[in-house]
């Protein structure tokens, strides 16, 4: 379960986030929408203490900081990471490391960060990659694969962590058309076998289908909420009609 209250973000004297509320229950997905630069990636990467926020409460399970109270230095770092190690996150671009294998790259974070066993590791990773559809591939390296295989390489190494939240941040948009619908597909089967999402894209037909509950941003507020059928298909705010209305 995600808890989000009164977050508040500025880069230099510009607000960009202005109290932003919301809950996600488990199994749930959450789709941020919004105009570019209306904060949704702000709001993913504070989730993931990426940013960190001047003022607000992000609750992840067990895990909750108040940005306000979050001392500074090594403290604060600590307190940051705990919340960090709640969420996986999915770029844009997937960050592989060229020079390792598929199955390399999905174990690295758990044998070296969290010290799990390599063998555990590794046959987490295999069933990870099947389930991305990549179980054939796990010796091949990132350039020998196409972009969107390459992006679900980099959804099976967040999910390897074993995230309570999986945060991703237009897994799509630096794809090319064609290889886009099989990403989508895996994100929606992870969405509903159970994974908490939160995602920020947009592919509005593709929201439509996976969101729980849909934020639409504008501003650095969330302006309008709701289940996907009544943000999108049945806006009441005017700014969320005009958004709809450019990108349908
Ligand atoms: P897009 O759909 O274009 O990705 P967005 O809704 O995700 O937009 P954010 O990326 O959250 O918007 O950015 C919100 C605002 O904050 C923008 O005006 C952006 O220029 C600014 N911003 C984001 N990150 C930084 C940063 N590190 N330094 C300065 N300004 C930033």
């Amino acid at each position: 379960r995600i808890r989000v209250r009164g977050l508040e973000k500025s880069f230099g004297d510009q607000k960009v986030l202005r109290g932003i509320d919301f809950e996600s229950l488990s199994g749930t997905s959450t789709v941020l929408l919004g105009p570019s630069g209306s904060g949704k990636t702000t709001v993913l990467r504070s989730l993931n203490a990426l940013e960190i926020p001047e003022r607000g409460v992000i609750g992840i399970d067990d895990v909750e900081v108040d940005f306000a109270q979050l001392p500074s230095g090594r403290t604060g770092r600590k307190e940051a990471s705990r919340l960090r190690a709640q969420s996986g996150m999915v770029f844009q671009a997937h960050n592989l490391f060229p020079h390792r294998t598929v199955l390399e790259n999905v174990i690295e974070g758990p044998v070296l960060a969290q010290k799990r066993p390599r063998e555990e590791a590794v046959a987490d990773a295999r069933a990870l990659l099947d389930q991305v559809g990549l179980g054939e591939r796990a010796d091949a390296y990132p350039s020998q694969l196409s972009g969107g295989q390459q992006q679900r390489v980099g959804i099976a190494r967040a999910l390897a962590l074993k995230p309570r939240v999986v945060l991703f941040d237009e897994p799509t948009s630096a794809l090319d058309p064609e290889l886009v619908g099989e990403v989508l597909a895996v994100i929606k089967d992870l969405a509903s076998s159970g994974w908490t999402t939160v995602i920020v894209t947009h592919e509005i037909r593709f929201a439509e289908q996976v969101a729980d509950q849909v934020l639409f941003l504008d501003g650095g507020v969330i302006v309008e909420r709701g289940t996907s059928a009544q943000v999108i298909g049945d806006p009441t705010e005017e700014r969320t009609r005009k958004f709809l209305r450019r990108i349908t």
